[in-house]
């Protein structure tokens, strides 16, 4: 079976093998949304990979410890409180409700922890002055904070920028005349009038002011997951300069590695020239709700395609999605349903573990995967026709399903494996009121007993007999 985990690294351009530095837990940071509108499928995308690949790397033996920031003060948040005369929590409090409904209905995991950038500013602070004492950063007189680029020489290694084309000379635009350089950026912005106004400004060692968005997660990563992490994520226009920037900051002021691997999903496009059909108008996941599209199906979709290949949302394709998750949900519960298998059946399975595993090891291949989950469906499909008394090649069937189901969640709520085995026991149950009525207390116990080894308890009462599912 494999076991070797293999993941394109932005940092050198390679598919490369990973583990985790402590050989146990992967502590992952993905770069989490801007709380002043709902999050839109693109996001989601970008999320959904990072979910594949936490519930991949657990399915290689590792625990995972990701964090997810959510980016609760920047422009666009301070612009819409201002224009609505609110503060920016009372504008980004709804929105981060509405994300992790959004986050559910998709079946994206939680992460281990959603910090707010407003409750680390302490830390922002602490890593301006590191940065400010170690000489790579200045107060300019705008009363802003830059990272000076021209003293850190390793500027540009993740985006493989030509530093050259930034070094000082380089044009300097009007609003930027307080840098000494027009590339710096901003690590703490002097506070305006309008961020006093929305709460968007806190006391400093340079003054009144507010993070830099890079500054941010540069912050609460060190925080909460060490000076040098596994894995950073993102989507791809977070390379530069979010991503760069983030490394310069955090590596200027430790002298260590900040990630040891750079993931980047690549982009959701939607396609113009589809939009009247049905499905066209879908860009928000109440839109998806709305046209009754399940998780599953989003799921699908997403993940027909390689997280590094750009994704086209069409009506076509949420269709076909629509389509490809009926047929596998009709599966899971015939799977539940069936009461022996075959050899081949048992075979089959095997095949598809490992077929599914391999690809997903291999930088996350969800098409692949997505491939063995169907050709072991139309071979199970062909075996369970046949019939079969095989008990255990029934069960190794349904480990199969469940591993990688458990990866790709790709069962529609409609036809859940958990409506599945509600039928099932009830079949079961009724089996056993058969058998006690006809006094075969023998055969009614071995029902009892076969469902207690499923994790099911079964309570006899004056009402009738009631079954609880106890793990
Ligand atoms: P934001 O809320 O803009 O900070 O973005 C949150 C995440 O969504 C980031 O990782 C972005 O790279 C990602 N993202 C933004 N637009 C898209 C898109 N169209 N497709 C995929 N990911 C996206
Ligand atoms: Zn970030």
């Amino acid at each position: 079976m494999p076991s070797e985990f293999r993941l394109y690294n932005t940092l050198t351009r390679q598919v490369e093998p990973f583990a985790p530095a402590d050989g146990a837990c992967v502590r992952m940071y993905t770069c989490g949304p801007t709380v002043y509108n709902p999050a839109h499928l693109g996001n989601f995308r970008t999320f959904l990979f990072e979910d594949l690949l936490r519930r991949v790397l657990r399915l290689r033996g590792w625990s995972v410890n990701q964090v997810m920031n959510l980016t609760d003060v920047d422009d666009k948040i301070i612009k819409r409180a201002n224009e609505r005369g609110l503060t920016i929590t009372q504008v980004t409090n709804p929105v981060i409700e509405i994300f992790h409904r959004d986050r559910e209905y998709l079946r994206i995991e939680r992460a281990e922890s959603y910090p707010r950038a407003t409750e680390f500013i302490p830390q922002m602070i602490a890593l301006v002055q590191a940065l400010v004492d170690r000489g790579v950063a200045y107060q300019a007189e705008d009363g802003s904070v830059y990272f000076a680029i021209d003293r850190f020489p390793s500027y540009g290694k993740l985006s493989r920028l030509d530093t050259r084309e930034v070094r000082p000379g380089a044009r300097v635009s009007q609003d930027e005349y307080s840098k000494e350089n027009a590339q710096d950026f901003a690590l703490w912005k002097a506070a305006k009038e309008e961020d006093e106004r929305t709460g968007a400004a806190w006391d400093s060692p340079w003054g009144r002011g507010r993070p830099g968005w890079h500054l941010e997660c540069s912050a609460m990563a060190m925080s909460l997951l060490g000076e040098t992490l596994d894995l950073h994520c993102g989507g791809i226009d977070l390379i530069f300069p979010h991503h760069e920037d983030e490394i310069a900051q955090s590596e200027g002021a430790t002298g260590k590695q900040f990630s040891r691997f750079w993931c980047h999903g690549a982009f959701l496009l939607t396609d113009g020239t589809k939009m009247a059909k049905r499905l066209g108008n879908v860009h928000t996941v109440a839109d998806l709700r709305e046209n009754a599209v399940s998780a599953a199906a989003v799921r699908h979709f997403v993940f027909s395609t390689h997280y590094r290949q750009e994704l086209n949302l069409s009506a076509d394709a949420l269709e076909g999605a629509l389509n490809a998750v009926r047929r596998i949900g009709t599966f899971a519960r015939r799977l539940e349903e069936a009461r022996g298998g075959t050899p081949a059946l048992a075979e089959a399975a095997r095949i598809a573990v490992e077929s599914a595993r391999a690809a997903l090891f291999d930088d996350l291949n969800a098409p692949e995967a997505l491939a063995a989950l169907h050709t072991f469906i139309g071979a199970a499909n062909a075996e369970l026709d046949r019939g079969g008394t095989d008990e255990s090649a029934m069960q190794e069937a349904r480990r199969a399903f469940a591993l990688i189901d458990g990866v790709l969640d790709v069962v529609p709520e409609e036809v859940s494996v958990e409506a599945g085995l509600a039928e099932r026991v009830e079949a079961l149950l009724a089996e056993r009121k058969a058998a006690r009525a006809r006094r075969d207390f023998a055969a009614a116990d071995a029902i009892r007993k076969s469902l207690e080894a499923e994790g099911i308890a079964v309570e006899d009462l004056p009402t009738g007999t009631r079954w609880t599912k106890v793990r």
